[in-house]
């Protein structure tokens, strides 16, 4: 019999007090868990999850399609580890993750969903299922396709099938700053959305490609536009899968943080622009770097950053990771659209973020609510006011 998954995070789970401090910001009590907040139901929140957790290690809850669909209804966001300040909270994600692998051991996931982008990962080698050969298909794009360079751009499924405008700024900015890069022609899915739903054998099958082929390359620098890449480079694969990584990741707001200087930056039409950033949640509480597309903005000429009342450790997710926008549509549109009236709030026309997956479910619900807000990715701010 194959040990259960919640073996290795059985005493994280037995720490829970069962508090309700992850269901509110410290000493805010606004909400903080958008799973909860939307299903309005003790198992959704983190706190839940963990007594589910405790229950199927004791035998007193026994898997089902219910207790499955409540597992995987969590964008592992990680706002709950922030709020939590028991010894559990460093480790609620490693639950969830733990729970979702077992799920899967037992028969009860991946969602179908998630099933279909295994397989369009597995045959085209991203999750849309966009033909693998047209994933760089524009001239601006194809002309940088190296097999060696020093710095790699990692462009990514939502920005090469999804969300091309972000590729085409980064890559405008990267040659307005002269820099000598390259793109790696047989790049495959960077294994996101197959890690955080439980797949583990096919995320490692991936990883292990992208790596060796980077390796390959040379590259002492590898850039991601997409938080979701930047995370699973960067902290998954040696962390998680334990590969050593004879290269950087860097994202690229942390890039264009320390090569500012390379642009001339000219001021927004009429000379000042109010805007608020929205933290993806795989850059910021997952990937710690909440200060440099904060440096950048502060940085650029007649910007001016106003924040949300929820910003970085206890920002509110946009509601899109962790398979959520594709198994459950209602759940991710809702909690963007939470995000959207909360950059309203701010009184400022424009809505900054630097992840192409936030941008895409963001700019949903900008959609679905009609609401006037611009939405745009930090790099395409960036380039319009560079020359
Ligand atoms: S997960 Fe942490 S904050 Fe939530 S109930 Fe348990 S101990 Fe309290
Ligand atoms: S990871 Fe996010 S959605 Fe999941 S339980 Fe924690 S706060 Fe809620």
């Amino acid at each position: 019999m194959t040990a259960s998954k919640l073996e290795n995070v059985k005493d994280w789970i037995y720490i829970c007090a069962r508090c309700n401090s992850c269901k509110f910001i410290f000493r805010d009590y606004r909400e903080c868990c958008p799973a909860g907040n939307y299903y309005m139901f003790e198992p959704y929140w983190a706190s839940g999850k963990a007594l589910m957790a405790r229950g199927i290690l004791e035998g007193s809850l026994e898997w089902s399609d219910t207790v499955a669909e409540k597992v995987f209804s969590c964008i592992l966001c990680g706002n709950c580890e922030y709020q939590c300040e028991q010894d559990i909270g460093d480790h609620l994600i490693d639950i969830f993750e733990a729970l979702r692998m077992e799920a899967i051991q037992q028969g009860y996931g991946p969602m179908p969903a998630h099933e279909k982008f295994k397989e369009a990962v597995k045959q085209q080698h991203n999750p849309y299922n966009g033909n693998h050969s047209e994933r760089f298909t524009a001239h601006w794009l194809e002309s940088h396709v190296k097999d060696q360079a020093e710095i790699m751009y990692f462009v990514g499924c939502t920005g090469a099938y999804r969300e091309r405008e972000v590729v085409r700024h980064t890559v405008s900015l990267l040659e307005k700053m002269d820099i000598d890069f390259g793109i790696l022609k047989d790049e495959y899915c960077c294994g996101s959305p197959l890690l955080t739903t439980g797949q583990i054998k096919e995320a490692r099958d991936v990883a292990t490609h992208n790596v060796n082929l980077i390796t390959e390359s040379g590259a002492s620098v590898v850039l991601t536009s997409c938080a979701g890449c930047y995370r699973t480079l960067a902290k998954e694969y040696p962390e998680r899968l334990g590969m050593n990584l004879p290269f950087k990741v860097m994202h690229f707001s942390e890039f264009l943080e320390t090569n500012l200087s390379k642009l001339n930056i000219s001021k927004p039409a009429g000379g000042r622009l109010e805007v608020t950033y929205h933290d993806p949640c795989h850059l910021a509480r997952h990937g710690g770097i909440y200060e440099a597309p904060r440096n950048v903005l502060k940085k650029l000429p007649g910007i001016e950053l106003v924040e949300m009342g929820r910003n970085r450790e206890n920002a509110w997710c946009c509601g899109a990771g962790a398979g959520v926008k594709s198994a459950f549509k209602d759940f991710a549109i809702e909690t963007a659209k939470e995000r959207v009236r909360e950059a309203v709030q701010t009184g400022t026309s424009t809505l900054v973020t630097c992840c192409p997956f936030c941008e895409r479910n963001i700019g949903d619900a900008i959609k679905n609510m009609a609401s006037e807000i611009r939405l745009i990715d930090l790099s395409s701010l960036v380039d319009e006011l560079a020359r």
